[in-house]
């Protein structure tokens, strides 16, 4: 097998690469600490950045021209995502809207809903969050009880949707709701978009464990929606919710962050002292994370493997639901181990005085099982893999 890349697309890593170098500003350099969006000065820092990639012609790269890409193939994204990770630049900003909105619109949409939105969601002019999850329908998502009725030329829309991501930013969001409940529940379902400043819209934050108030619920009471912005057909939105869930396991494949965190984990294992010596001297140190990096190696050729499927025009396999569930859970892995070096000093909060590098890893300990929920949890991949991999009875 050849790993290695064309020359041209080697010259397009370079390029990026020295972008970055030049471009990146210091501060913005994140050394694993959390990115925290919270408030709307750290926000607009984060826009700011995400409008220079922009600008410079590097926000996403794999759309089509017409819409604001560089219509870069596969394997540059790919490239192009090693190449931030490497690094460590920060999130983007307007992430729902670039991998998930904008592509189900550009499949979905009718022309005047591609004129009107897609050209904003790279420009991070109108910054997007999905409304698909509800206090008692997450994983049964087709289950979702918002409901839609038609009046006029709107829908009036009642409900609630929650640990809806960046609400507190965004412009618009997408919503999963119901417009006829006598039909079965996947057939009675639509996919609106709806401006976050309509009266009766109300978002209130959630305070996570980590301290950080990214996720929300956000309340519709009487919400009058423009029919205009139904995308696809009215009760058939749940094939537009499955096209933006594929974007969704897509996008998590072709990152390759976790030799990022291996190698940060040996570089605290260099700095803590055991009895005078370096816990990284420890024999059972370095096979734990030597076991770390087999792994994060496996996962990187895995999305090898899905890349290439994707290059030979294979519908998209079961790599997706194998990556999410890999990094995810490796990723809680390594924090533990993180924990179990830094021994009395794991109990350090976040920035406290005295804390190994500024408390960083509490914080993440913190954050990693919430990537293990999201995006469809690991016991849903878990069924993913066992039904369609190993081809296990389907559970009832
Ligand atoms: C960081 C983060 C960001 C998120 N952002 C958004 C967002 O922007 N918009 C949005 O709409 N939602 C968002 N979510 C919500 C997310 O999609 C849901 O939390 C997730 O789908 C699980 O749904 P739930 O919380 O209702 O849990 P439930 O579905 O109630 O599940 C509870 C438990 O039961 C298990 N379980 C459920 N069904 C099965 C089954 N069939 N087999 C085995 N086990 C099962 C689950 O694995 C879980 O452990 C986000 C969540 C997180 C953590």
């Amino acid at each position: 097998m050849d790993f290695s890349f064309s020359q041209e697309d080697e010259a397009f890593r370079r390029e990026f690469r020295s972008w970055l170098e030049q471009n990146l500003p210091r501060d913005l350099h994140g050394d694993g600490e959390p990115a925290d969006p919270d408030t709307k000065t750290e926000f607009e820092r984060l826009r700011a950045w995400h409008r220079k990639l922009y600008d410079a012609g590097w926000m996403c790269i794999h759309w089509p021209k017409e819409y604001g890409g560089r219509g870069a193939t596969l394997i540059q994204q790919f490239i192009y995502h090693q190449e931030l990770d490497r690094a460590k630049a920060p999130p983007t900003v307007n992430f729902q809207g670039i991998a998930r909105v904008g592509p189900t619109l550009m499949q979905w949409g009718t022309p005047e809903q591609k004129k009107r939105f897609i050209p904003k969601i790279p420009s991070a002019e109108e910054i997007w969050c999905q409304g698909l999850s509800e206090p008692n329908h997450g994983s049964d998502l087709a289950a979702v009880e918002t409901r839609a009725v038609g009046e006029g030329d709107h829908f009036v829309v009642n409900g609630s949707k929650v640990w809806t991501s960046n609400a507190h930013h965004a412009d618009f969001t997408t919503l999963l709701c119901r417009t006829d409940p006598t039909l079965p529940k996947h057939k009675g379902l639509s996919y609106l978009l709806v401006d976050m400043k309509t009266p009766g819209v109300t978002v209130r934050p959630l305070v996570q464990i980590t301290g950080e108030r990214g996720f929300n619920q956000v309340f519709f009471e009487d919400a009058q929606v423009p029919k205009s912005n139904l995308v696809g057909q009215k009760n058939q939105g749940w094939m537009v919710a499955m096209t933006n869930m594929m974007f969704e396991r897509t996008i998590h494949g072709g990152r390759s962050e976790m030799m990022v965190e291996v190698r940060q984990l040996a570089d605290l294992a260099k700095k803590i002292d055991r009895r005078g010596r370096s816990a990284w001297d420890d024999k059972y140190v370095q096979n734990r994370i030597a076991g770390f990096a087999c792994e994060a190696e496996a996962l990187k050729y895995t999305s090898l493997r899905q890349l290439t499927r994707q290059l030979r025009g294979l519908p998209p396999g079961p790599e997706g639901s194998m990556l999410k569930l890999g990094t995810t859970d490796l990723n809680l892995r390594i924090q533990s181990f993180a924990m179990e070096l830094l021994g009395p000093y794991s109990q350090l909060a976040y920035q406290a005085d005295g804390a190994i590098d500024r408390g960083k890893w509490s914080q993440r300990m913190l954050a990693a099982r919430r990537g293990t929920i999201a995006a469809g949890t690991n016991e849903i991949q878990h069924n993913i893999i066992g039904e369609r991999v190993l081809g296990l009875p389907k559970g009832s």
